[in-house]
Formats: C-alpha cells, structure tokens, sequence
C-alpha cells in the first residue's frame, strides 16, 4: 500500500510516517516546508531505515497534487498540512481559510479526479468549543471559537458531503486532544518556531534555559487546583492512532468522526510536577492572568476509537514527560 502524507515532514506527521514504515507501508509526503525543514526525512531514515518519497509542494497547488496522483498508485492519504495557531488565525482569519480550507478542498478535488477516496484528517478537539459536556464524546455539539476551529470544521463537514454525496468516499476525521512527547530515540520531535504557545514546548525550553520561567495562565479556573485541565496524549500513541484508522478502509465507511485522546486529564501545575519529578529538574513558574480564549477543562471520552479501530493511548504522563525532554536536552534548537 502506498499511502500519500501531506505534512509529513511536520511534527505529528513526521512520527505518524515512522509506525508507517514500520508496517511496511510506502510513504509518500507532500509539504511546502512553511512550517519544517528536510533534515526530518534523515531521522525518519535513521529510525525506520526507509527514506520517505518527499514532494516539496503547496496543496493549494492542484497541477501539482495530480501529478503526483498520476505518477504513484496512491491507496489512501493521511492529511495533516496546515496552520495550527489559534491566535494567529484570529489575526490573519484570510491567511488560514486559504491555507487550510482551500488547501483541503484543493486536495479532495485531486483525489476525486485521481479515483483516490479514503482519507484520514487531521481535525482537533477545538471543535467543541466551550465543551457541552465532559468527558467530551463524538456527539457533543461542535461550535466552534476561533477560525482555526472554523477552519478544521468546515473541512469536517465539506468531507461529510462528499461521502454523503458519493458512497465510495470513506473518512476518518481524528479529533486530536493535545499531542505531546517525541519518539523516544530522540531524533525526531516537536521543533515550534519562535517563542512556544503550547505548554509542553515552553515547559521543555525552560527546563533547558532557553526561557527564564514559565507563566501559568490562569490559577482561579474551576478546577482542584484553578489551572486549566487538558487531555495530553503521547505523540507516538496518536502516531499508531492513524495506523489504526487505515485499516478502516477495508471497505467504504463514509463520514466517521473519532476522539483520539486518554480521557485523562491533568492541570497546568500536575504537567509541572509531574515533568520536576520524571526529570528531576526545577521549572520556575509565575502564575498569570487567564489568556483569552481559554477554557477551564478539556478531556476526551476516548470509547469510540477503541470500539471502531481497537486503539487506546498506551503511554502515560511520566513517559510523555521522559521523551519531551529526552528531544529537548538532544536538540535544544531543535532540527537547526
Ligand atoms: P506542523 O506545523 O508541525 O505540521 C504541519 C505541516 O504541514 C508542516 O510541515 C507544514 O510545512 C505543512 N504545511 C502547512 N501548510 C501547507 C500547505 N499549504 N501545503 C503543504 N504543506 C503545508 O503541525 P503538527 O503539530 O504536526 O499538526 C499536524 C496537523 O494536526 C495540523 O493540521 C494541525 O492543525 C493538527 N492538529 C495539531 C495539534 C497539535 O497540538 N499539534 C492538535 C490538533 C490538531
Ligand atoms: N498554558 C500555560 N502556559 C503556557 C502555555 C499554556 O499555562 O505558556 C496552559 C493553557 O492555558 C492551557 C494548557 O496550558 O490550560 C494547554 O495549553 P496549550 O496551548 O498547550 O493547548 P490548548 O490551549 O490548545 O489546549
């Protein structure tokens, strides 16, 4: 089989290829390096001993996406590229419904063409918004608060026509909680540029005196200790989470929408604990003001991925915590 991974040199991308190999799988990767740079196609090489097929290209650009249709026997793709800041797509909503819905659109009018139906995307918790309920499950309403939000909605609902459209479409839109963690040789993993707005990254660069201390937004949410609570999910736990998914497309399945998280979720000051204690390191903190847009709690009801595709998350918080540092302190400017 021949899978085709568009951002597949990017964080989540780049670990999903390495399980992908490791089923013998082809690789194919699309990405036009906005947001990551070749050298990952080494490491990948030097974990898996297999060197991916890599296309610099745009998936905006549709000459260039039936090009590749035409040249691979493409059996499914694996679609992460995309612009992921929230805050960034507040200030530039254009730039990201450009990117990220156009860009998906563009790729599903390929794959149309190419005859190529079975997709799996990559759509994020952020589409429960101010979560209806918790645990959050499938069937929570999807209201979104910010245009990256929009964006993976919109992309969720233009794949749910196509199917309902046509019955050979199948989809698997997985709704990612907060990866974290990197593989554990240390090789590969998350490579943000500039100043981090996730946690885990802030919390590894102050670990490695690249920032002075970490600021808690927020100590007064309703939560046992008044910081926010996430569902923080190892990046190689969701890596083999779109292994799982491809072995959905035994047959034509349609729409299908799955959590993928541990349904645990931990606050601001337990990933700070918990990260001193595994790497016995000090991480200097501040509590500040909430940041906006933020909400109190958020963790999945993770049921249904094992239901459908027999995945769980395997790894727990100390291990997430080991990796995360065992990447930082190996490759403190990252891939530079
Ligand atoms: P990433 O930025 O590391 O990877 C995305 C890759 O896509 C990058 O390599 C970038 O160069 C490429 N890309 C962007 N726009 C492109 C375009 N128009 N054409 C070709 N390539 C393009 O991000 P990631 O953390 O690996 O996230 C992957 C996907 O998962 C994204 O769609 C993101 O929205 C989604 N997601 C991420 C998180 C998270 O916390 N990391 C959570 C939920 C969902
Ligand atoms: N957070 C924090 N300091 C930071 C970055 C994040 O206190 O420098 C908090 C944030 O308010 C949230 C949690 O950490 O409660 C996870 O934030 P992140 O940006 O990693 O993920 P998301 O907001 O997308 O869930």
């Amino acid at each position: 089989m021949a899978i085709l991974v568009t951002g597949g040199t990017g964080y989540i991308g780049s670990h999903t290829v390495v399980e992908l190999h490791q089923q013998g799988l082809e690789v194919i990767i699309v990405d036009n390096l906005s947001n990551s740079k070749t050298v990952v196609l080494d490491k990948i090489e030097t974990i898996s001993g297999k060197r991916p097929i890599f296309i610099e290209a745009d998936i905006r650009d549709s000459q260039a996406l039936d090009d590749i249709f035409s040249e691979y026997n493409i059996d499914a793709v694996i679609h992460f590229a995309g612009l992921k800041a929230v805050g960034e797509s507040v200030a530039q909503p254009l730039r990201y419904y450009d990117n990220n819905v156009v860009g998906s659109l563009r790729l599903l009018e390929s794959m149309a063409k190419a005859k190529v139906h079975n997709i799996i995307f990559s759509s994020s918790a952020t589409v429960y918004g101010s979560p209806e309920r918790l645990p959050i499950d499938e069937d929570c309403a999807l209201r979104t608060t910010n245009p990256y939000g929009t964006n993976k909605l919109q992309i969720e609902q233009m794949m749910g026509d196509l199917c309902t459209s046509d019955q050979n479409w199948s989809v698997v839109a997985l709704r990612y909680f907060n990866p974290v963690g990197a593989h554990s040789s240390g090789l590969i993993g998350e490579d943000p540029s500039g100043i981090p707005n996730n946690l885990m990254p802030f919390i590894t660069q102050v670990a490695s005196g690249l920032r002075e201390q970490l600021s808690v937004f927020g100590n007064d949410y309703d939560t046992p200790d008044g910081s926010g609570i996430r569902d923080y999910i190892h990046v190689v736990d969701l890596a083999i989470g779109h292994v799982k998914a491809l072995a959905m497309f035994k047959q034509s399945i349609g729409f299908n929408a799955i959590n993928l998280g541990t349904g645990n979720g931990y606050s601001v000051l337990e990933m700070v604990e918990s990260f001193e204690r595994v790497n016995q390191l000090k991480i200097p903190y501040q509590i500040s003001p909430r940041r906006p847009g933020d909400i109190a709690s958020c963790y999945a009801q993770p049921d249904k991925a094992y239901a459908v595709m027999g995945w769980q998350a395997e790894k727990g918080l100390d291990q997430m915590m080991k990796d995360a540092w065992h990447w930082q302190s190996k490759n403190p400017k990252g891939y530079q």
